[in-house]
């Protein structure tokens, strides 16, 4: 991201053009301003409990917009924010609109918000997340964090205290994305995770999906429930379900959207069609 012509515009910052990196440009200050100029929002894609068909949880997404309208994915710039420090600001924005907007529109039993590894070395974290369910009012209960395996970084004790407190205040934490990269189960053998998110692409080529069993396994016997993400279609939500997953995420289930928060909290879903509502 970079700042623009002297604008308050956000635009991508692009590390081989020169005018990108200008002197004195902070990448903290440009998304504090898109923050404040509401050029970030939050979508939310349903989670559905495949034993039940309840949407069980929905999962936070950050969408950044420029001024001109276009919209930046949030891989380009998490990473940017992650590598300076403006993540720690980012993040605390995330929940603190995650907690209002559960307990002001969604209708789900919990929320599930991605939280940098980054952010849990940070010294303070786990106070600042207390501090953001007192104002909000917000029970830990009804958060779940996900942490993604792919930020390369040593996970050192203090993350581990920091999960442990966190842990006490009620929140479940989720293992995103396993399965790409290395330390997938470096995070398995230190800390227990309430669920494992399978990464989507085991469901995206036929070599995949023939892991999918094992891998379930394996996270099963860790204690933890089965998450697969991605689901795009009827055959795999089918193939999900024979091989006993508890939870699955994806288009065909559900497109993250800012008018999820209308639907009422009792739906039962069956191939995103809501087949009984109870209001
Ligand atoms: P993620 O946490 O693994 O989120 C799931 C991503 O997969 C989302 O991409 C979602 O739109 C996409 N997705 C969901 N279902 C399907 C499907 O059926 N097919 C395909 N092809 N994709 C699907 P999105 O929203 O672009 O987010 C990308 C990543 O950015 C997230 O991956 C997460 O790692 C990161 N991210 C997003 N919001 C936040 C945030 O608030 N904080 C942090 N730290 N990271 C965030
Ligand atoms: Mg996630
Ligand atoms: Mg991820
Ligand atoms: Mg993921």
């Amino acid at each position: 991201l970079a700042k623009g012509n002297g604008r308050n515009c956000v635009r991508l910052f692009d590390p081989d053009d020169p005018e990108s990196d200008e002197e004195g440009e902070d990448i903290a200050t440009l998304l504090k301003i898109a923050i404040e100029q509401n050029l970030i929002s939050l979508v939310y894609q349903p989670i559905q409990d495949l034993a039940t068909g309840r949407i069980e949880a929905v999962e936070a997404l950050m969408r950044l917009r420029t001024i001109d309208g276009k919209s930046i994915a949030p891989r380009q710039f998490i990473p940017v924010a992650e590598r300076t420090g403006a993540i720690a600001e980012l993040g605390e924005w995330a929940l603190r609109t995650a907690c209002r907007e559960l307990l002001e529109e969604l209708q789900v039993p919990t929320i599930s918000v991605n939280v940098s590894p980054i952010q849990l070395n940070l010294p303070g974290f786990a106070a600042s997340v207390a501090a953001i369910l007192d104002e909000t009012g917000v029970s830990g209960s009804r958060l779940t964090f996900e942490i993604t395996e792919g930020v390369e970084m040593t996970i050192r004790d203090d993350v581990i205290d920091c999960v442990s407190e966190l842990k006490r205040l009620g929140i479940r934490f989720w293992l995103d994305d396993f399965g790409t990269g290395f330390a997938g189960l470096s995070w398995l053998r230190l800390i227990d995770f309430d669920t494992v998110k399978i990464d989507q692409s085991f469901l995206h080529d036929a070599r995949g999906e023939a892991m999918l069993q094992d891998i379930a396994g394996l996270v099963r016997n860790r204690g933890s429930k089965v998450l697969v993400e991605g689901v795009e279609n009827r055959d795999q939500l089918a193939l999900l379900r024979s091989l006993g997953i508890d939870l699955a995420q994806g288009f065909h289930l559900g497109r993250p959207d800012s008018a999820l928060r209308s639907r009422p909290n009792l739906t039962i879903w069956e191939d995103a069609q809501p087949i009984l509502r109870i209001v």
